[in-house]
């Protein structure tokens, strides 16, 4: 499959010294491919399993379906940094935490976040209308996504 983008081949010195002649590649032009991530707010590596440090493909499709659909929409609107205190869980660091046997977040379709004020943002994660469920802890939220079947949009409060 050939990339769609054409390589530039500038006129001979037209470019300051960016690669061998005349193969400069303009590198604009070559999007990434649609596995790369596409998140805006937020790294990969934010989402890893705080034990191991793994984030499995299933798992990190997930993630990536999760900022998208819910935490970069609601950090734009936030305006300011949201700290993820929990994303893929491997079943180990589930147990260890003591994580529900089901739990979202071993699926990579869950996270555990906080910010300065995490009540307004469960307000927006619910305005924007996009969540599967939206868990309001005392000292954070817990919002999950679904990359098929139904979001269910559940609210709910937790001790
Ligand atoms: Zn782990």
């Amino acid at each position: 499959m050939g990339c769609p983008h054409p390589t530039i081949a500038p006129e001979r010195g037209s470019y300051p010294s960016v690669g061998p002649w005349p193969y400069v590649r303009a590198k604009s032009l070559h999007p990434p491919p649609k596995t790369e991530i596409t998140m805006k707010y937020f790294k990969e590596k934010e989402f890893v399993c705080r034990c191991c440090g793994e984030l499995p493909p299933v798992a990190r499709e997930n993630i990536v379906a999760l900022v998208e659909n819910v935490l970069d929409p609601a950090r734009e609107r936030f305006g300011k940094p949201i700290i993820v205190n929990s994303g893929y869980r491997c079943p180990k660091h589930n147990k260890e935490v003591g994580g529900v046997a089901n739990s979202q977040h071993l699926r990579g379709e869950a996270a555990d976040v906080r910010c300065t004020d995490n009540k307004r943002l469960a307000e927006i994660i619910e305005q924007n209308g996009k969540y599967d469920q939206l868990i309001i802890y005392p000292t954070f939220l817990h919002v999950s996504w679904k990359r098929s079947g139904v979001n269910r949009r559940a609210k709910l409060w937790s001790r």
